[in-house]
């Protein structure tokens, strides 16, 4: 839970910074492979918002595919979350390291890939009012 906070005050910051105080729309993205309970971090981001006297409208917080990078043959390749069963889901979400017991490089088999996308937040936007 603490977690979905802190994440939820780095992006209020974030966003006071860019000088913004007001949206139509938050768009959060964040990586599949990420721990993160959209549930709380909706919420937390709504009181965040507010004490800060922020006037953002709807909050969409999207899931972005991971993409993976294997180290040996230079391949890249998406994983479609939907495709990923619960259990692995899980055990990925609690340790994102635990993704080399189940993932292989599909073109030349190594297991020395890198996480390129799909872990922390990768973008944060304010829509504005159209
Ligand atoms: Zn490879």
């Amino acid at each position: 839970m603490v977690h979905e906070w802190a994440l939820a005050e780095a992006i209020v910051l974030y966003i006071e910074n860019q000088g913004v105080k007001r949206g139509r729309r938050l768009v959060v993205k964040t990586g599949a492979l990420q721990s993160i309970d959209r549930e709380v971090l909706e919420f937390a981001l709504r009181m965040l918002i507010k004490e800060h006297g922020l006037e953002l409208g709807e909050i969409e917080i999207v899931e972005e595919e991971p993409l993976l990078k294997c180290r040996n043959c230079g391949y890249e390749w998406r994983l479609d979350p939907s495709s990923m069963s619960q259990d692995v889901r899980e055990s990925i979400h609690f340790l994102p390291e635990s993704i080399y017991a189940y993932y292989r490089c599909p073109r030349c088999g190594s297991i020395d890939f890198e996480i390129v996308k799909g872990r922390g937040i990768s973008e944060i936007r304010v829509e504005d009012h159209d």
